[in-house]
């Protein structure tokens, strides 16, 4: 076998971390998945696990050869150099942790790190063929509200690193208080954890999977499903893009009412523009997409010469 140029892409969620071998035409082989809480549940470990997770996998996989770069998806915020993971409530280890230059150190490959959800809007960009769009916003409803912004074809990143962020836009009236520390945060009404609070209060018993195919019709989900939409709404009435990416876990729910989500997109999108012209496309999300977004923006990187 003919040794191509790869690159090392990984996905670090809560629950799993993804890895995979992804080539410049962004196929990727060799997909495994490992329990993040396995993995970094050494406190302060998180790099020699990282490093040791990498070796181990290059190991396994011998005909691939060394991988070019590294280049991982993190459920944080980093900073606007994408060296440093910021803050990352389902993995405090990480927080403000100097990524990069530490997993240089270990491996001696190029390391590259950004917010998981750039990188799988990424993916989803490529996927859906969408690369020649000018602005293109990804909102992807999760156990959180993931978004991510793409302006002529660079991922907006903001003075700090931190554009984006939809989920912590504040609601006005809303006393819930946000794992960000702040009051009345749109995730906290807009997001796959509020489901489950709506499942516990309204639902008792019933299976969370199940919710909309049992209850679709219900008030407290239809509104649940307009709370949705505000978020989505409010990101289309300012950027006014030129597609609107929607997907994550509950929108893949067993009869998720994604028709009445548009319906109330587009309700509470601005008349005559940018409502009658609005474009939006469902996520082509799986399990690899984060892995395939992460070497995509290493070749992306590794393109700018930036090493
Ligand atoms: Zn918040």
């Amino acid at each position: 076998m003919v040794k191509k140029n790869y690159v090392l892409g990984l996905d670090i969620g809560g629950t799993n971390v993804r890895i995979g071998a992804v080539r410049d035409d962004f196929s990727m082989e060799g997909f495994e998945m490992a329990s993040s809480v396995e993995m970094f549940g050494v406190p302060g470990g998180e790099i020699p696990a990282l490093a040791s997770y990498v070796e181990d996998y290059c190991g396994r996989h011998p005909r691939l050869g060394r991988p070019k770069a590294v280049s991982i998806g993190f459920p944080s915020t980093v900073d606007k150099e994408k060296r440093v993971v910021l803050s990352t409530p389902n993995l405090p280890g990480f927080n403000q942790l100097a990524v990069v230059e530490l997993l240089q150190k270990e491996i001696g490959i190029p390391v590259y790190i950004n917010r998981d959800v750039n990188l799988l809007m990424m993916s989803d960009i490529h996927a859906l063929g969408l690369e020649g769009a000018d602005i293109v916003i990804g909102c992807y409803i999760g156990t959180g509200l993931g978004n991510a912004i793409c302006i002529g074809g660079q991922m907006l990143s903001g003075k700090n690193g931190v554009a984006g962020e939809l989920g912590h836009v504040p609601v006005l009236g809303s006393k819930r208080v946000c794992q960000c520390g702040n009051v009345g945060c749109m995730e906290n009404i807009a997001s796959g954890k509020y489901l489950e609070e709506l499942q516990e209060k309204h639902f008792p018993g019933e299976v969370i999977s199940r919710l909309f195919e049992t209850h679709g019709d219900s008030p407290v989900l239809r509104e649940y499903v307009e709370y949705l939409s505000v978020a989505v709404a409010l990101e289309i009435n300012i950027l006014d893009p030129d597609y609107v990416i929607l997907g994550g876990g509950v929108l893949k729910m067993q009869d998720f009412p994604m028709e009445l989500l548009k319906t109330f997109i587009r309700q509470h999108t601005r008349k005559p523009l940018p409502h009658d012209s609005l474009e939006i496309v469902i996520s082509k999300q799986n399990q690899e997409s984060g892995v395939i977004g992460a070497g995509m923006y290493a070749f992306a990187r590794m393109r700018e010469g930036d090493l």
